[in-house]
């Protein structure tokens, strides 16, 4: 259903995914998952990256070898809960680098609001990878890559734990180009725009920060959050 969607089925990831999704996981372990997939979703993800020769002296003599090819590439963590993503990328690549865009869901209308960007002037990274525990709405994701896009970037994938097929409809449509990089597509969102069966609340869980019912996206029971998530809905079985 969408040809730019990847979930990724490696052992590892499942049975992480799993232990992430478990309510009893504490803050630490939590973090360190979080941590752990996102180390083996950035191999799956770079897999497409273009290699250029290059020639290698080992102790015994020189011999053929490849690296990266073109300019460097980019990590933009959707705030907050992006940032327990970027460690483990930097990881395997050490010179990545580092941009944030700060993005907070409206409460009501689920809609991305911008309030923090501190992207260079002009593109000079070939790839950017966004990185989101969750891809909820997808509409954070779409307006990153607006973002990214007018900036100037030439090429965006986006990385996430756990999908909604909501929030892949929207990016996927809204931006084709993009590849989705997944550890699982659930089953839906939620009236209050949680991902179901999902994990919670995936930046709460990285940072301890358990403030109740009263801090969770379109909490108010009745509220506009409930109409924005049955519009993504109908847009997905597309009588909208
Ligand atoms: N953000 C989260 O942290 N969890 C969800 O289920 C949806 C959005």
């Amino acid at each position: 259903m969408f040809p730019n969607l990847t979930v990724i089925q490696h052992p590892l990831i499942r049975h992480k995914v799993t232990l992430l999704r478990d309510r009893r996981t504490a803050t630490r372990d939590f973090k360190a998952l979080v941590n752990e997939i996102a180390m083996l979703m950035a191999y799956e993800a770079t897999k497409d990256l273009p290699l250029e020769p290059v020639e290698v002296e080992t102790p015994l003599e020189m011999t053929d070898g490849a690296q990266v090819a073109g300019k460097k590439l980019a990590l933009v963590p959707i705030l907050r809960a992006g940032l327990g993503m970027v460690d483990a990328m930097l990881e395997l690549m050490p010179s990545a680098e580092v941009w944030h865009i700060g993005l907070y869901r409206d409460e009501r209308s689920l809609k991305p609001v911008e309030y923090y960007n501190k992207l260079p002037d002009a593109a000079t990274v070939q790839v950017c990878l966004i990185l989101d525990p969750m891809l909820a709405t997808g509409g954070s994701s779409s307006a990153t890559v607006d973002i990214l896009k007018h900036w100037g970037a030439a090429r965006i994938k986006q990385v996430s734990l756990i999908a909604a097929p909501e929030g892949v409809a929207t990016l996927s449509a809204a931006h084709p180009d993009v590849d989705i990089h997944v550890g699982a597509v659930d089953r839906a969102l939620n009236e209050r725009g949680y991902i179901v069966p999902g994990l919670g609340d995936a930046g709460d869980r990285q940072f301890g920060t358990f403030a109740g019912p009263s801090s969770e996206p379109g909490h108010a029971p009745g509220d506009e959050t409930a109409e924005v998530v049955r519009r993504l809905q109908r847009n997905l079985v597309g009588d909208d």
